[in-house]
């Protein structure tokens, strides 16, 4: 069985490594931060609950992304709305929103 390093568990280098793992590498995963998930990752607090700090958006031209989720099982676990419509604020307190009327599950 051939050896691979992949550095950095953010989603790339998770994505990578159940690629490989996949098609009989064996994989050492070096990640510099006591977490997985890179800049993806959630934070818990013992009064509002849980945040996400990102992603929150995920497209249906995700291919690698939806299909890695589907691998670990993850993909079920989404909460995929039926129209979108997301409040942004800029400095200085003015709103725009993200919005789309039809989100198609693939
Ligand atoms: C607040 C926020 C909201 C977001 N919202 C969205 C969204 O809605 N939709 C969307 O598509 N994207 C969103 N993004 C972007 C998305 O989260 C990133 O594009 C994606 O997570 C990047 O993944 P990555 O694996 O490429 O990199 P990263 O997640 O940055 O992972 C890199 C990993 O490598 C590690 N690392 C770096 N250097 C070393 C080293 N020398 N040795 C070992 N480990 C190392 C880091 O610690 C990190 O864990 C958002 C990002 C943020 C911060």
């Amino acid at each position: 069985m051939k050896k691979v390093i992949v550095i950095g568990g953010g989603f790339a280098g998770l994505s990578a490594s159940v690629d490989l793992a996949e098609n009989n590498f064996e994989v050492t995963l070096i990640e510099a931060s006591p977490k997985l998930g890179g800049r993806a990752y959630s934070v818990e607090d013992p009064e509002f609950g849980s945040f996400d700090n990102g992603q929150h958006i995920l497209m249906g031209c995700y291919d690698e992304t939806i299909s890695f989720l589907e691998k670990i099982g993850s993909y079920s676990k989404l909460d995929i709305q039926d129209s979108l419509s997301i409040p942004f604020v800029r400095p200085g307190g003015a709103i725009y929103k993200l919005t789309a009327k039809k989100i198609y599950i693939r």
